[in-house]
């Protein structure tokens, strides 16, 4: 997005207005600036265990902050090397890199691959240090990562990892948590907050639906689009995302970075 109207800045409401009120950070410092000022490019890590966890957990949000202009990393800890049936790590990897490759071109995002292995995320010193190494390198302004209570190891892995290094960093990035699968993955995920992703559903869809080789018509009807349906119903919108911020992480006006509510 471009310059803020005055309409559009007072149009701000609810918590993250509330945020912008208590002068949280220097994202909403940033609501209190002249209206006329351009928002700051901001570098946005979205961090998934696996190819596709970004796209269906958050996808249709990284192609609204793609298209209002900031930078998008989808950050992959593996390359899904164990999800393909009868293909060695190798191949899978590479059909699932591919994949990935044209998943990100269609939200708008670079994809980072982070060296660990599908069905074996390691949690240790030394992938404590290189989540803190990435971090330290790219500086992000906002991260996202997986909720940790899942069913599934390697998505409890990443979600630690990304926590750890954040918390190194001196807890200065707002820090949010998405869902996947949300009841058969993602468990006691209770939102704090939503955007609204009505006018990225469709780029959401053959964003995921990238993932061929994930038998992705299988399961998208059901733990994707009911998810966002249900999202939209709490946040009173057609379809969105949810989030969970955590309670130290400085506040972030989603609105006002996407033009999206
Ligand atoms: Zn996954």
């Amino acid at each position: 997005m471009g310059k803020m109207s005055r309409r559009e800045l007072l149009s701000l409401s609810g918590p993250a207005a509330i945020g912008s009120v208590m002068g949280a950070g220097v994202f909403a410092g940033a609501a209190t600036k002249d209206a006329t000022d351009p928002v700051k490019r901001l570098k946005i890590i979205v961090f998934g265990a696996h190819p596709d966890d970004p796209e269906t957990g958050c996808g249709g949000a990284m192609l609204l902050f793609s298209r209002a202009g900031h930078e998008v990393i989808s950050a992959y800890l593996t390359r899904g090397e164990a999800g393909i049936e009868g293909k060695s790590f190798a191949e899978a990897a590479n059909i699932r890199t591919r994949e990935a490759l044209e998943a990100c071109k269609i939200l708008g995002a670079r994809p980072e691959f982070l060296g660990q292995i599908d069905g074996n995320c390691e949690i240790n010193q030394k992938r404590y240090q290189d989540i803190y190494n990435f971090l330290q390198k790219e500086k992000p302004d906002l991260l996202f990562t997986h909720w940790p209570i899942d069913s599934h190891r390697d998505h409890r892995v990443c979600s630690l990892l990304v926590y750890d290094a954040w918390l190194r960093l001196g807890r200065q990035c707002p820090f949010y948590y998405y869902e996947v699968m949300t009841g058969s993955q993602s468990q006691n995920f209770y939102p704090t907050h939503y955007i609204d992703i009505t006018t990225t559903v469709t780029e959401k869809h053959d964003a995921s639906f990238s993932h061929v080789s994930q038998d992705v018509q299988a399961w998208y009807e059901t733990d994707v689009e009911r998810v966002q349906v249900f999202r939209g119903m709490e946040y009173g919108c057609k379809y969105a995302e949810a989030f969970i911020k955590h309670a130290q992480s400085p506040e972030v006006i989603f609105s006002k970075m996407t033009g999206s509510r």
